[in-house]
């Protein structure tokens, strides 16, 4: 499936921080800290960039009823994708939280997750966000951090 021109892991574009808008992260903040109320469950979607590299969450129906999890069916990332191309824009990956635990990718995570093989995941207890990238490497799987910054709410005047 084509999503980016590129890879997300490439040494050098690596370097170049993606910028999520205080926001869109309060938002997520919002939404995930709901659901670990509600038995534990995940909340989930799919990170949209711009040429500038701003990040749009688009939060889509998590289809996995069990707490600690969460499921995306392909046909809502296609409708997200299909929406992203005419702003010009690109799917940059998929993004969950988790309810308990750090913003690190899990092995189920690391089965199931990384559409185009980005994840961003989101501590709700330590309202941590983390960028991650995988690759495989000599047959193993290697995830690696992206540089990832919340940008700071704008001053009112
Ligand atoms: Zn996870």
């Amino acid at each position: 499936m084509y999503c980016v021109q590129y890879d997300p892991c490439n040494r050098l574009k690596s370097q170049v921080a993606y910028i999520l808008p205080y926001k869109e992260f309060h938002n997520l903040n919002k939404q995930a800290y709901h659901a670990q109320q509600r038995n534990h469950l995940e909340i989930c979607g799919i990170l949209v960039v711009g040429s500038n590299r701003k990040v749009t969450l688009q939060f889509l129906k998590n289809h996995s009823r069990q707490p600690y999890s969460y499921k995306l069916k392909l046909r809502d990332i296609m409708a997200v994708q299909h929406y992203a191309a005419f702003y010009d824009q690109y799917i940059l990956g998929t993004f969950h939280s988790h309810p308990i635990g750090k913003a690190i990718p899990g092995t189920g995570d690391l089965k199931n997750g990384f559409f185009n093989n980005v994840e961003m995941i989101y501590d709700v207890c330590a309202n941590e966000a983390r960028l991650w990238c995988v690759k495989k490497r000599l047959g193993r799987v290697v995830t690696k951090e992206l540089p990832l910054i919340i940008s700071s709410l704008p001053r009112s005047s």
